[in-house]
């Protein structure tokens, strides 16, 4: 349905679970696609799918941690080096485990907040003078950012600042034609995030019928709305936070994490 082609795509994160369906989708839409993260071995095997998808394609892969400001400035001057360009930037590094505010340290607190919140600043600085013009970056987000969770504060926290960084940097660079939206999956299958939150069938299914669609989400719903908003169909759609959630932010989601979080207090 969308044509890639000759479009360099960068996807920070893109490793595994969510961002990873993101790179895939990417890929198979014609893409060069170009996945970093911390671990290299991860990396290799996800540009060797990548590559698989789509065999046409200069497919890259750099390791860095998004805290360390060096690291990433050399991952970028790689990706400089081999596209000169970028058209789409997602950022989607994220941390997160489930603690009370009450038990929470100093040191968990911050280590959520350097890598989802000032990572995803440092991202998009590094990206800002690569990007093409007119140019699309889609931050990976989470509903925590608008809804209240218990033993979430960290992440919450976290994520409330990456989607104000969506909307003060798509009043900053618009006028310049880069366009900056946060997709919010909502729970989704099959993740590392969603089996923290959620570590068993019998809860995931409680889950599931929390949304109203009633069912949890798949990588490819969230990647199907990455396509979207970096296509040409979106091209009037720039400062938006989107749920992509089988409408589970209408209510479902602080219902359901409120019964996890009785659970998890218990155990
Ligand atoms: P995941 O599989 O754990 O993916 C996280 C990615 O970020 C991995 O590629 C990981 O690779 C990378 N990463 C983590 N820390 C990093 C760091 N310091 N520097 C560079 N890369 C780092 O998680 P996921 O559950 O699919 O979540 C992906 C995104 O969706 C996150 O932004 C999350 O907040 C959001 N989200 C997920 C859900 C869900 O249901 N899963 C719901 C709402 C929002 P390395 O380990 O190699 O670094």
């Amino acid at each position: 349905m969308f044509n890639y082609q000759g479009k360099n795509v960068v996807v920070v994160g893109g490793t595994s679970g969510i961002n990873l369906g993101i790179a895939k989708a990417f890929a198979k839409a014609g893409a060069n696609v170009a996945v970093a993260s911390r671990s290299q071995e991860k990396v290799t095997a996800a540009v060797s799918q990548l590559q698989a998808l789509n065999p046409e394609g200069k497919m890259i892969g750099v390791a860095f941690d998004v805290r360390d400001v060096d690291g990433l400035s050399a991952g970028f001057g790689v990706i400089a080096d081999k596209y000169h360009h970028i058209d789409v930037l997602v950022s989607g590094a994220a941390g997160n485990f489930p603690a009370t505010a009450a038990k929470l340290t100093e040191n968990g607190f911050k280590s959520v907040m350097d890598i989802d919140l000032l990572g995803s600043f440092q991202v998009l600085k590094q990206a800002y003078p690569l990007m093409s013009r007119p140019g699309c970056i889609v931050q990976i987000s989470a509903p925590q950012s608008y809804i209240a969770m218990p033993m979430q504060a960290h992440v919450s926290a976290a994520k409330a600042g990456v989607d104000m960084l969506t909307k003060s940097l798509a009043l900053e660079w618009g006028v310049e034609g880069i366009r900056v939206n946060s997709l919010v999956p909502g729970p989704i299958a099959d993740t590392e995030g969603f089996n923290r939150l959620a570590p068993s069938e019998a809860l995931q299914q409680s889950v599931a019928k929390s949304v109203p669609l009633q069912r949890n989400g798949q990588c490819q719903d969230i990647a199907n709305a990455a396509l979207f908003l970096a296509s040409p169909l979106a091209s009037y759609i720039t400062g938006t936070i989107l749920p992509v959630d089988g409408g589970w932010s209408l209510g479902g989601a602080s219902m359901a994490m409120s019964e996890l979080g009785k659970l998890a207090q218990k155990s």
